[in-house]
């Protein structure tokens, strides 16, 4: 005889929760406006009048934001990951020969689903801490055959910006491939124009660039890639919730695919209606802006950027922590005294500050800056924390 599972102790959420919530400066997630959150606290019917005008107006501010006319524009539950695997799992078939430029962790996260659903990934590197130019695509697109292209806008993981996004994704075009794009740091902080550029599918999460919550992602599909490899498929994808065709029945056809996550798509709505009333061109300023001086106040304090100006990232932006300085005790200090988490590398010893969203607003800045120098200073590190403020509040006074 099993005995009964019994009643767990559980501690309530206010005693695991800090008092004053942190400031969530990293590479994601990132704060989230009021109107966010309080969209997010509602529950409506997943079907109906009321979802189809909101669904509806989540498509058309998808439209603006990814800069596209097609009407594949989708959401999905889960992760931005989710969103990348429905673009790969539809868009890549059995045997498709797909290259897959790789500048660090998330975009070989894209080859690895390229292969898992039976597609053959050539890898495609990138310099260490460089965009991937299109020199090396050319060459690499005339010497084989590919079916696709994969690649990311900006690699959070080690805040390199492919910068010749647009003229690779021409370039492929050329070759008859379909292209790829991860955005889901970089969608609403920098340009990407998808019809312009052809694009055939562009992947974005909620709680990066979109300032909402995590879970509930965006894609879009082109047209021709649509009728290319979805309209007329031949084999069922492997993943079911990922099938773009049951998809567009609920995001075009009003019916049940399965019960989407309302409350985030209540909270994406809000997220893309302020990016709509804020324009894209203003934002992009804002975050360029703040990106800027933040990276000049960091440089000043005596401070290294990881990444060469040419092939920086703005989204997110890389320091290299000093020798003799652990980066942990650095972000742990940061967390315990002044209430402000920034991110750590996936093994590189560097710290990361996001600039996505929320993120770039010029109190958070100021905050954030002086969080970092003064427990930079108390791991040990030797800088001039007053010329890096002084400097953050010359940048940002002589932008505005
Ligand atoms: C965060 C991120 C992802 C993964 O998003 P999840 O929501 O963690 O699955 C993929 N690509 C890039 C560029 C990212 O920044």
């Amino acid at each position: 005889m099993i005995e009964a599972v019994s009643i767990p102790h559980i501690v309530p959420l206010e005693q695991i929760l800090p008092d004053e919530p942190l400031l969530m400066m990293g590479a994601g997630p990132v704060p989230i406006p009021q109107r966010v959150a309080a969209a997010n606290s509602i529950v409506i019917n997943h079907l109906g009048e009321t979802m189809n005008k909101v669904i509806g107006q989540v498509q058309e501010m998808g439209r603006y934001v990814f800069q596209t006319n097609s009407p594949y524009v989708m959401g999905v539950s889960g992760p931005g990951s989710a969103a990348m695997e429905m673009a790969v799992a539809n868009l890549v078939h059995e045997g498709d020969r797909v290259l897959c430029i790789c500048n660090g962790y998330f975009s070989r996260r894209m080859a690895e689903m390229v292969g898992r659903v039976r597609g053959e990934p050539v890898l495609l590197e990138a310099g260490s801490n460089e965009s991937a130019s299109v020199e090396q695509v050319e060459a690499a697109l005339r010497n084989g055959r590919f079916d696709a292209i994969t690649m990311v806008q900006g690699e959070t993981s080690n805040t390199v910006c492919n910068r010749s996004l647009d003229r690779i994704a021409r370039l492929a075009k050329e070759h008859g491939c379909l292209v790829i794009v991860d955005a889901v740091c970089t969608l609403s902080t920098m340009p990407l124009e998808m019809d312009n550029w052809q694009i055939d599918a562009v992947i974005t999460g909620g709680q990066k660039g979109l300032s909402s919550i995590p879970g509930v992602s965006l894609l879009a599909f082109s047209e021709h890639a649509w009728q290319k490899k979805i309209a007329k498929r031949t084999a069922l994808p492997f993943h079911w919730c990922l099938d773009a065709q049951l998809a567009d029945k609920f995001w075009n056809q009003k019916s049940y695919h399965y019960t989407a996550p309302v409350s985030g798509i209540l909270a994406l709505h809000e997220a893309l209606r302020l990016v709509c009333s804020e324009s894209l061109p203003q934002r992009f300023r804002r975050h360029l802006q703040c990106s800027e001086a933040l990276q000049a106040g960091i440089e000043a304090m005596g401070l290294e950027l990881l990444v060469p100006k040419q092939h920086r990232l703005n989204s997110v932006v890389g320091i290299v922590t000093p020798e003799q300085v652990s980066a942990d005790a650095v972000r742990a200090h940061m967390s315990r005294v002044h209430k402000v988490e920034i991110s750590g590398a996936f093994g590189l010893n560097i710290l990361r500050i996001g600039q996505m969203g929320e993120q770039s607003r010029a109190h958070n800045l100021f905050r954030t800056l002086h969080a970092l120098g003064s427990s930079m200073q108390s791991a040990g590190a030797r800088l001039d924390l007053p010329a890096g403020m002084a400097e953050l509040e010359r940048a940002l006074s002589h932008a505005a």
